[in-house]
């Protein structure tokens, strides 16, 4: 467990080297090792079993480490990822985490770009600059998204990205430490 260990907290010193204060996280196949597409039919417990430790993980130690978190996601089945970042860290940090998806429950007026996931994200933004924190910006972000699409955005309107790539979970960690 030792190296997993450092393996966080290489990822976590690095994003704190690059001021990145901010981790806007995809959920389908990124957090979770399945496509439910906003469709899941089983439980909450059931979904549980597909959540990566990877993700645990950083979500925990990002929190911990005062970097914010979002979820961003093209779901509407947003209960399920309230339950799922409730069973990760617990009920009170899980408030504190905005969830973008498509639920119809948000819009985003500002002047900035609306492909992929980059209005999801600055909704998410001004949702925490509302609760007084610190400032964010696309410099300040990264986008964590197994989609490549979703990545491609986010690097043309000049917000960090790290595409995840869903066979090799494991790469994650060293990705971010590894970040430029
Ligand atoms: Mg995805």
């Amino acid at each position: 467990m030792a190296t997993r260990t450092n393996a966080i907290e290489s990822s976590i010193n690095r994003l704190q080297e690059l001021g990145v204060n901010f981790l806007a996280i995809d959920f389908d196949m990124t957090i979770l090792d399945t496509h439910t597409g906003g469709r899941w039919v089983g439980s909450l417990e059931e979904l549980l079993g597909h959540v990566r430790h990877e993700f645990k993980q950083l979500i925990t130690a990002s929190l911990q480490k005062n970097i914010r978190v979002a979820v961003v996601t093209f779901t509407a089945q947003i209960s399920f990822v309230k339950g799922v970042l409730e069973a990760i860290v617990g009920p009170e940090e899980a408030a504190r985490i905005p969830i973008r998806g498509n639920d119809r429950t948000w819009s985003y007026q500002g002047n900035g770009s609306r492909d992929g996931k980059q209005a999801y994200i600055a909704s998410a933004v001004e949702e925490l600059e509302q609760s007084g924190d610190a400032k964010i910006t696309k410099s300040t972000t990264v986008l964590i998204d197994d989609d490549r699409r979703n990545i491609h955005h986010a690097l043309s309107d000049g917000t960090r990205a790290i595409w995840f790539n869903p066979d090799k979970p494991h790469h994650l960690l060293r990705d971010l430490a590894r970040l430029v």
